[in-house]
């Protein structure tokens, strides 16, 4: 029977997030990363990393370089207790045109027929809008985090019979940009696509950020009136 998998992005979610990273000895895990990759592992699921790298089709990293930065990520993780079982870098720039430069899709899919994943009951987190729409696109449940903490407890606690979307992703999806906001705003969240998950609560406080209203594929935000 398939797994499922969580699919993560490297840069600004696994380690630090550099620019174009070409020194090896400029990689830093990120807090919490690895406790929560070795409680998804505990749970079941496969970990793979998918990661754009344009700065190699740029010129700006050579293939070498990319290569010891690799080897000090997989490395500095195996120390930390953490092995994947798969991990994809995609060389090209934004106008070469190919299928593995997130948000598409293609090296989820890839690894997914590798390994034998279970897409619908798999997850893809990153720190950027591509890696969520890469998830979306392959049929995995896409979220985008800053903290890996409230991102473990998200996987978990939904587990592998997740609705499509959840309050909780939206919750993370936002809260970055959310944090510049005047504490207690509140927003009504409600869903505009049957299919949406019903644990909605009607009512959900997120603290920061000015946004009014917030187009969404499942849910509709709007700031509540007073
Ligand atoms: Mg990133
Ligand atoms: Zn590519």
């Amino acid at each position: 029977m398939n797994r499922p998998a969580v699919f993560l992005d490297r840069d600004g979610t696994l380690i630090d997030d550099v620019g174009y990273p070409r020194d090896p000895a400029g990689v830093r895990l990120v807090a919490g990363a690895p406790e929560a990759l070795a409680r998804f592992r505990d749970a079941g699921f496969l970990l793979a990393v998918v990661s754009n790298q344009s700065g190699v089709g740029r010129g700006l990293i050579t293939p070498d370089e990319m290569d010891a930065v690799h080897e000090a990520f997989v490395r500095a993780f195996a120390d930390a207790g953490v092995t994947f079982d798969a991990v994809e870098y995609c060389v090209h720039g934004p106008d070469d045109g190919c299928e593995c430069r997130k948000p598409s899709p293609g090296m989820i899919l890839d690894i997914a027929e590798r390994l034998g994943v279970d897409l619908a009951r798999s997850f893809v987190v990153g720190d950027k809008d591509t890696d969520a729409e890469a998830g979306r696109r392959a049929g995995c449940h896409p979220i985008r985090i800053d903290r890996w903490d409230a991102a473990a407890e998200r996987i978990l606690a939904d587990g592998w019979d997740a609705g499509p979307m959840g309050c909780g992703e939206l919750v993370l999806a936002l809260r970055k940009r959310m944090l510049a906001l005047p504490p207690r705003a509140m927003f009504r969240l409600r869903a505009t696509d049957p299919a949406a998950p019903e644990d909605i609560p009607a009512w959900c406080r997120l603290t920061g950020h000015s946004l009014e209203s917030v187009e969404h594929p499942h849910y509709l935000i709007r700031r509540r009136e007073t």
